[in-house]
């Protein structure tokens, strides 16, 4: 992006921005195992719900969201006043970075991790610092504690870490915590908790109690099945949620995601059996490649990562011959676990490929 060849002056900060890169396909013409989507189709009573608001659309939505934030605080036992929801998880964190961080700052955030994140930390204008995953694909306690400077704002954490699965355990967790300036905020960012079914799995949402610093945050769009509704939630301290509400534009998730989100959660019993069923299949999966001699780590979401670049290569090619949408990164590829017959699909188009002769 050149500045010289265009009249209108933007914050150089945008120089240094990427522009985030979705997973590719459009389902029906490709099996798309590129964005960790859920790949049962969304409920009825999901969809009634979304359709009884269409004649109402003249109004604006709740502005910010109270009856879905009741809904939520009574679902997972939080006072409503520690709740914020947002147009996606990625919207919420945005506006939580906003609040904390500007020109000069600094954010702590394991690498790899979410794509999102330096673009996220970028438009505040702070400077991203990546603390590198130790070789087990797990956040480097030590590392980002070493990271943290009088200049850092934010620390970010990832459970399971997105791309590679990895949890992050409660010792890490409570390592990390110890160590990180009580005025720095810690986002632990649980997008993938519903996944989660390790021994001992974090809870974000019950530790803010405990760590007034912390903000947990979900989404609908990964276990409900939401994404193209985008909601996104966080408990925090009521401190840390009016700060957000003070960042976030007016009216951020609409009149049919709050309707759709209520509604999923008066079905959370049928929600837990798809997740049942994800886990059921990832777990296969897992097994699946690592008898053929793949080296995938442990993972505790709804998809896997392939490490390096050649496996990377060989997954990709395969899976384009296949029509296949799967995610390629610098240093691997992260394969969504999909609809059962998605994922023999998957291990179909890799049969030929022979992980020791890459
Ligand atoms: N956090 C992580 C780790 C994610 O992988 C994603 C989506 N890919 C999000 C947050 C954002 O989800 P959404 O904006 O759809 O709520």
């Amino acid at each position: 992006m050149a500045q010289d060849s265009h009249p209108i002056r933007v914050r150089p900060a945008l120089e240094s921005i990427a522009t985030y890169k979705p997973g590719k396909g459009r389902p029906g013409r490709v099996r798309k195992l590129s964005s960790n989507e859920n790949p049962f189709p969304p409920l009825p009573q999901v969809v009634d719900a979304i359709a009884g608001m269409a004649d109402s659309v003249n109004r604006y939505p709740d502005m910010i969201a109270a009856p879905l934030i009741e809904r939520l605080a009574e679902h997972h036992g939080v006072d409503a006043d520690r709740i914020t929801v947002g147009n996606g998880s990625c919207s919420l964190i945005a506006h939580l970075l906003q609040a904390v961080a500007t020109e000069g700052d600094e954010i702590v955030m394991p690498w790899r991790s979410f794509e999102a994140y330096p673009i996220l930390v970028g438009i505040t204008g702070a400077r991203a610092v990546e603390v590198p995953l130790t070789p087990a694909f797990e956040h480097d306690p030590h590392g980002l504690a070493q990271a943290v400077t009088e200049h850092t704002r934010a620390v970010l954490l990832c459970t399971p870490n997105n791309p590679t699965g990895t949890p992050l355990s409660a010792e890490a967790f409570e390592a990390i915590m110890a160590s990180v300036p009580s005025d720095v905020l810690v986002l632990l960012d649980e997008a993938y908790y519903d996944f989660d079914d390790s021994p001992g799995r974090l809870d974000g949402f019950a530790l803010v109690e405990k760590y007034p610093n912390l903000i947990a945050a979900r989404t609908f769009s990964k276990a409900y099945g939401l994404c193209g509704l985008r909601v996104g939630y966080a408990v925090s301290s009521p401190f840390i949620a009016e700060c957000i509400r003070k960042t976030t534009p007016p009216f951020a998730v609409n009149s049919a995601a709050q309707a759709a989100a209520i509604e999923a959660l008066n079905h959370r019993d049928v929600v837990d059996q798809q997740v049942a069923t994800i886990i059921a299949e990832r777990d296969a999966l897992v097994a699946a490649v690592r008898q053929r001699g793949f080296d995938v780590p442990e993972t505790r979401a709804n998809f896997l990562w392939f490490p390096g670049e050649r496996a990377r290569d060989a997954i990709v090619a395969a899976c384009e011959r296949h029509a296949i949408s799967v995610r390629a990164f610098p240093d691997g590829v992260r394969v969504s676990v999909g609809a059962p017959d998605d994922n023999q699909a998957f291990l179909d188009a890799i049969a030929d490929i022979d992980p020791a002769a890459l």
